[in-house]
This record gives structure tokens, sequence and C-alpha cells, in this order.
């Protein structure tokens, strides 16, 4: 068996007039992160992370910002193809961990649905997606609330 490893970054800006996407969530908030997509940072950083597993690029190879078919694209479409590209290599999913760096809103109350809506997409049970949310001690990017991070960090296995 091999079983590899791999890790997912992603930031976006928080502005006005956008809906805040994370984790295929709508969460209810007076800004919304900037992109080209829905700009949804936590499946962002969960797609680089399987992809970087598969060695199989990165998100903006696969889905370039360039280009019109991803414009206002929801990301879990973006995810179930990931998926896709990492079933062909041969590649089952084995757990993700993910971390959310974000001053506000508070996100505990909707990490369960983020579990569920990414699960669904994987085709896996919502335990093997862990999903963490801390502050930045008002330090920083994401501790001035000018924007928010992600980290993830995935399993496959062959
Ligand atoms: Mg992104």
């Amino acid at each position: 068996m091999s079983i590899r490893v791999g890790m997912g970054f992603d930031v976006h800006r928080l502005v006005d007039g956008r809906e805040l996407w994370m984790g295929g969530v709508n969460i209810p908030y007076h800004l919304g992160l900037l992109g080209h997509s829905d700009a949804d940072v936590v499946l962002h950083a969960l797609c680089d992370a399987l992809l970087g597993a598969a060695a199989l690029r990165d998100i903006g190879f696969h889905f370039p910002d360039t280009d019109p078919r991803f414009k206002g694209i929801d990301s879990k479409k973006l995810l179930v193809e990931t998926m896709r590209l990492v079933a062909e290599k041969g590649y089952r999913f084995g757990n993700a961990d993910i971390t959310i760096c974000a001053e506000q809103p508070k996100l505990n109350p909707h990490i369960p649905a983020m579990q569920q809506a990414i699960a669904t997409c994987m085709g896996c049970d919502p335990g093997c997606v862990s999903i963490k949310a801390t502050t930045t001690e008002k330090l920083g990017f994401t501790g001035r609330g000018e924007g928010i991070a992600a980290y993830a960090t995935v399993l496959i296995e062959k």
C-alpha cells in the first residue's frame, strides 16, 4: 500500500458586497471573500492538499482564474473534479485536517455543516474531515479582519 500526504494553503481578502462561503457553506456575515470563483478559501486549501498528495500540481493549474468557465463557480464543483483527478491516479481519500484562521465571524457553529458539505462532495464519512477554527490573536491580516486563511492536510492511499 502506498500512503501519501499533501498540504494546501489559501488566503482570500474580505470585502463588502460578497457572500461568505467557507467549507461549502454560506455563512451569514456582513463581508464576503473576494475571488474569481466563490472564493471558498477552505475548499481551495483542501483541493490543493489533495492535488499535492497526488503530485497533480495545484488548483490554479487545473482551474485558472483567467478562465471564464470558473467565474463565480461553486467551489464544491472544483472539489468534486479534484477528487475525480485524484481517483483517476488510483488514490482513495483517507482523511483531511483543516485549520481556518479568522478573527470574525465565529465559525464553531458552522463546522458540522462544513464537514457534511465536504463529505458529500468527497463521498466520505464526515468523521474523515476535521475542521478547526482559530483566531490569530488580532495579529496580521487575519487578525485585523482583512482576510481569511486556511490550511489543509490530507492523506490519500492506494
Ligand atoms: Mg483561492
